[in-house]
């Protein structure tokens, strides 16, 4: 039934009926009851829950004619630390009065609901972002507020996503679900406070996410990773200073598959640990297998890398030690390389793991060194033993003097401070000159070698000449 709010209410309708003898009925008598409250309404917020959201969105599609439409939803993503150290009673009573304000902030007719997860909805009859905004925003700058909680205060994180009808197009209250949870969803990946609106591209951003699952699930089933090597040059000596192990997986239908199309699905989903495991399992026996020890010698490294989950994670120590033993190799031939993000996300816990897989004899190096937010901090207080400097830092330098500076400022920074420095990206020889005169010694780069299985490689790939020998060469030449 629906109230003179407009608003729906569930009634439970219970008759009783009594008969004469021929079974007709004489008197009827029975009860009408409210029941919204144990059927529609979340026990915890006490607002309307899923079921009621389900009602509301099919009515308001099938209202004739169909008025704007737009399915918002929005999570809080922390709200376990309002639990954190306080009574539950009172944890619940400032979630609850939270979610009054937030009511408040709505228009009158506009219904909250509570979904699972801490996640609110509701439907607003608009359709124009702009409106959207002047109603969302007031909601969102009170979920910026902090809460207070027993004299403390506790600062919520939310992120929100919409889906708006397309009003030229059948939409299904299921499609209309899919489309707010695929906007949220995104959101999430996002910073906190982001606000994303469904999108054809969201869309294809989902299909590729599910395609790229897919095809991580068949290469661990089909044992389809592979390691290939890269070779890191020291370019004074011409040696390799080690090989750095890049994944690809093979793909029944696509062939050969590079990182960039599942390595950010991998780590998001978990399933880069097993990824890793199989890679380690190819990468481990490069150090000892006799084509390698003939042409390369018997100290290079072999260099992985790690993602910021695994290294977060505290069994992964043992996890590489014990493949050491497994193998018969020495750890000290093992050089990991991080990004500065898997360390920024908690400092401390990654600088406590990196030390321990020193103590250990493992090499640490810091991966892509100069992309994204780099920290001059983390130089100096970071257990490193080798910088690898960024490709976006590498390319086009040697054409443009400005990128030079900056270049050689950051290579010159590592030196002093007693880091290994190896520049990747490298991809010309003009790139090698400037390098080798600011006494950069390993080189990574498409200059030298691509990344190529290890039997291409021993058949393949010719190292440099040691400088000495190709200066006295030179000067051979001018004499
Ligand atoms: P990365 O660790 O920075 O690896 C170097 C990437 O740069 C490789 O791409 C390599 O092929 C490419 N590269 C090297 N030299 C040059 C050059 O001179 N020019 C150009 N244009 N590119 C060059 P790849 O193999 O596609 O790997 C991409 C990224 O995927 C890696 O970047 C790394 O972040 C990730 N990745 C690869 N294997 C693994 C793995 O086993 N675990 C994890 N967590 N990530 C991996
Ligand atoms: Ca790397
Ligand atoms: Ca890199």
């Amino acid at each position: 039934m629906r109230n003179a709010r407009g608003a729906w209410r569930m009634m439970l309708c219970r008759g009783l009926c009594q008969r004469d003898e021929q079974g007709r009925a004489l008197r009827m008598a029975g009860t009408l009851s409210d029941t919204t409250e144990q059927r529609l309404s979340d026990p915890l917020t006490g607002l309307p829950n899923g079921a009621y959201l389900d009602l509301l969105m099919q009515e308001k599609l099938d209202g004739l004619p169909r008025p704007p439409l737009s399915l918002v939803k929005f999570q809080l993503l922390n709200v376990a630390q309002l639990f954190d150290g306080v009574a539950v009673e009172h944890a619940i009573a400032a979630l609850r009065k939270r979610v009054q304000a937030l009511r408040q902030r709505l228009p009158a007719r506009v219904a909250l609901t509570a979904l699972p997860e801490h996640t609110f909805a509701m439907v607003l009859e608009l359709d124009a972002v702009a409106e959207l905004d002047r109603v969302l925003e007031p909601v969102e700058a009170l979920l910026a507020e902090p809460v207070e909680i027993e004299g403390r205060l506790v600062w919520l994180s939310h992120v929100s996503g919409v889906a708006i009808v397309n009003l030229h197009e059948a939409n299904s209250a299921d499609e209309w679900r899919r489309q707010a949870r695929l906007a949220l969803a995104s959101a999430r990946q996002s910073d906190v406070g982001t606000r994303c609106y469904y999108s054809e591209s969201l869309r294809q951003w989902e299909r590729y996410q599910g395609r790229a699952e897919q095809m991580i699930r068949g290469a661990l089933a089909n044992r389809g990773v592979c390691c290939y090597l890269q070779p890191i040059v020291d370019i004074v000596a011409g040696t390799a200073r080690g090989f750095e192990a890049l994944m690809r997986l093979e793909d029944p239908a696509e062939g050969l598959i590079n990182p960039g199309a599942f390595v950010e699905v991998a780590e998001r989903t978990g399933l880069i640990a097993p990824l890793w495991e199989m890679l380690m399992e190819q990468a481990l026996p490069v150090l000892k297998d006799p084509g390698m020890r003939e042409r390369f010698g018997e100290t290079f490294l072999i260099s992985v890398n790690l993602s910021p989950r695994q290294l977060m994670d505290s069994r992964l120590l043992e996890l590489m030690l014990a493949a050491c033993a497994r193998h018969g190799v020495a750890q000290s031939r093992l050089q990991v390389e991080v990004t500065e993000s898997a360390v920024l996300s908690d400092p401390v816990r990654a600088s406590r793991m990196l030390e321990r897989m020193r103590a250990a004899g493992i090499q640490v190096a810091m991966d892509d060194f100069g992309s994204g937010y780099s920290s001059l901090a983390q130089l100096t207080s970071l257990p490193l033993d080798t910088v690898k400097i960024d490709r976006s830092l590498v390319l086009d330098v040697s054409t443009l003097p400005r990128k030079q500076h900056v270049l050689a400022a950051v290579v010159a920074l590592c030196q002093r401070l007693e880091h290994g420095v190896v520049v990747e990206g490298v991809e010309d020889w003009e790139t090698v000159t400037l390098l080798r005169e600011w006494g950069v010694r390993e080189i990574q780069g498409f200059f030298y070698a691509q990344p190529m299985p290890m039997a291409q490689l021993i058949k393949q790939f010719e190292l440099p000449l040691p400088l000495a020998a190709a200066g006295a060469s030179a000067n051979d030449a001018a004499g």
